[in-house]
């Protein structure tokens, strides 16, 4: 399939006449082909439109259609073969294995939303009986379901590519849940989103669905996202990226004359609490993993452990030592854009030189372009809690120890730490009580809780939660990751004495689709 420079709307390619743009190769120091016609809010218009009269149709197409949709997603994605991984691999710098990997787990992630839309309990199918004799006063028939909110805009991720982008788990939820999707493609994969966008519009056209169902749209600046997200037609927003830009997105869903929820995954440095037993029990063995954990994918995921809390001692010691010792061999690596590699610099270099921060571990120079070199920190408790820039993500591969000078201190930090997605306990059964003092706080600020784990690897299942306090994210309800990530674009609706051909089939008496439905308050098949 060729790559054209092209936005895909209506079933189409439209050439953006608002400027251009350049794909580039981070470790070629290259700029690639083709030249890439960025697009304007007369383009995002037109775009919302059709997906706005797709709407119905679409979320009134039997959910066989919408689930095949998703699959037939996936087979064009796996059709697409090693040209995807070749473009993804050239504009990221990312390993094939690991976008092998990441179109894996891609393709996974739709056909697991697929079966949750045959299954149909998302729709929340309730049924209240109908009181005509209760005193004082009757009661009414009830019956809900949830609908799908409307059009929804998704901002893809510059660090996954494939599954947290174009075709990634905010727009298979979305399709999931009946909503047209409009993807803003990211500017650091331009090619890679046309490739998986032209694979969208193709299955949207086989399963016979309206084309505004999907559309792709560019941008050169932040105008075109802009007007996405204030465009009246849309009514959610999925993002994944920069603290800035997820409350620039915010604002502008709370300026608008009908304000809209904006689902926003920004920052967290997924604190990591190695408990007394387990720093005396396996402090070289936490070290390594935690090395591992904190530089793989050149330290670019949501979930880096990004902090570290130990207890002063001899134990910590050997911790920081190990640490130190597995980090030098770990070497720079390019890194997914010049803009993220300069910010990582600016960043690391900052953070040496706050006051009680040293620096006690470093990676191997190497001369790979745009390259993050790994940096490890040490400070004290004290420190940490008065300087707050130390509690901002770096994006890349460094970490902060901090110190504790006893158990009071440690949970102390947790209560001071912002929200998370990610908090991680190393424990042996010593740890068990400290453990249990953290845990309510760790709940309130987190939305997944590891024990004897690395936080860096996310699993798409139905109890996940990649999600949590913000500004991890804009709303602590959600998940990005899992079908539970379908809620964020329901809603319900509830149907009082409508006449029976009416009725949506969910909430049908006879229940044609065989769902599972809460009847009078029991769950029932029949
Ligand atoms: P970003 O700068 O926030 O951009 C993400 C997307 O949002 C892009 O499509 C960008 O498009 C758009 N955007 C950003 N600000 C906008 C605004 N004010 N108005 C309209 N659209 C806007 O994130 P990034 O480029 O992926 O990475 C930069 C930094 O984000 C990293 O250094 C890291 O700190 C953070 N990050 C965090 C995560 C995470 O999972 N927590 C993941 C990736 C990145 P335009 O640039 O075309 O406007």
């Amino acid at each position: 399939m060729q790559i054209t420079g092209d936005m895909l709307i209506a079933g189409g390619s439209v050439r953006g006449n608002a400027g251009t743009l350049r794909a580039f190769d981070p470790a070629r120091n290259a700029e690639m082909e083709p030249i890439f016609g960025a697009g304007d809010a007369g383009d995002v218009d037109r775009a919302c439109r059709l997906a706005q009269a797709a709407f119905d149709p679409f979320r009134q197409a039997p959910l066989e259609t919408r689930a095949r949709l998703l699959e037939a997603i996936g087979e064009r994605i796996l059709a697409l073969g090693d040209a995807l991984i070749e473009r993804g691999h050239a504009e990221s710098a990312l390993p094939k294995a690991r976008l092998e990997g990441e179109r894996a787990r891609t393709v996974g992630q739709l056909k697991l939303f697929a079966q949750l839309v045959r299954d149909g309990r998302w729709l929340g199918a309730t049924l209240d009986s109908a009181m005509p004799e209760r005193k004082p006063l009757p009661r009414s028939d009830l019956r809900l379901q949830k609908i799908p909110v409307g059009p929804v805009a998704v901002f893809g991720a510059s660090n996954f590519p494939l599954a947290f982008s174009v075709a990634g788990g905010d727009t298979a939820s979305a399709l999931a849940a009946g909503c047209p999707v409009v993807v803003k493609a990211h500017p650091a994969h331009l090619g890679t989103s046309e490739l998986v966008g032209r694979a969208i519009q193709e299955a949207v056209a086989e399963c016979g669905l309206p084309a505004g169902v999907f559309a792709l749209v560019i941008g050169a600046g932040n105008a075109v996202g802009e007007a996405l997200v204030a465009h009246p037609a849309i009514k959610a927003v999925g993002f994944t990226g920069s603290r800035g830009g997820g409350i620039a997105l915010m604002n502008i869903a709370a300026r608008r004359r009908e304000p809209i929820p904006v689902y926003a995954e920004m920052s967290s440095i997924n604190p990591c609490f190695v408990l007394p037993g387990a720093l005396a029990a396996r402090a070289e063995a936490i070290a390594t993993g935690f090395v591992d954990s904190l530089t793989l994918g050149v330290g670019q995921f949501c979930t880096n452990p990004g902090l570290v809390v130990v207890l002063d001692g001899p134990d910590r010691q050997a911790f920081v030592e190990a640490a130190s010792k597995a980090l030098e061999k770990k070497g720079a690596q390019t890194m997914l854009t010049a803009g993220i590699a300069s910010a990582y610099r600016d960043g690391v270099g900052k953070r040496a030189g706050v006051l009680g921060v040293t620096q006690v571990g470093q990676g191997a120079s190497t001369d790979a372009q745009h390259a993050a070199l790994p940096a490890l920190f040490a400070t004290s408790q004290s420190r940490f809690l008065a300087e707050a820039p130390l509690e901002d993500e770096i994006f890349g591969p460094t970490s902060l120890i901090v110190t504790c000078a006893n158990v009071d201190e440690m949970v102390e930090l947790a209560e001071h730490i912002e929200g998370q997605l990610t908090a991680t306990l190393h424990m042996e059964q010593s740890d068990v009580e400290l453990a249990r003092r953290l845990l309510p706080t760790l709940e309130r600020k987190a939305g997944r809780i590891l024990a004897n784990g690395f936080s860096t690897g996310v699993e798409v299942a139905h109890a996940m939660v990649h999600g949590g306090p913000f500004p991890a994210t804009s709303d602590p309800r959600s998940t990005s990751v899992g079908t539970l990530a379908i809620e964020r674009f329901l809603r319900p609706v509830c149907y009082q004495d409508l006449p029976s051909e009416l009725l949506p089939s969910s909430v049908q008496d006879d229940n044609p689709l065989n769902l599972w439905r809460l009847r009078d308050g029991t769950f029932e098949r029949r």
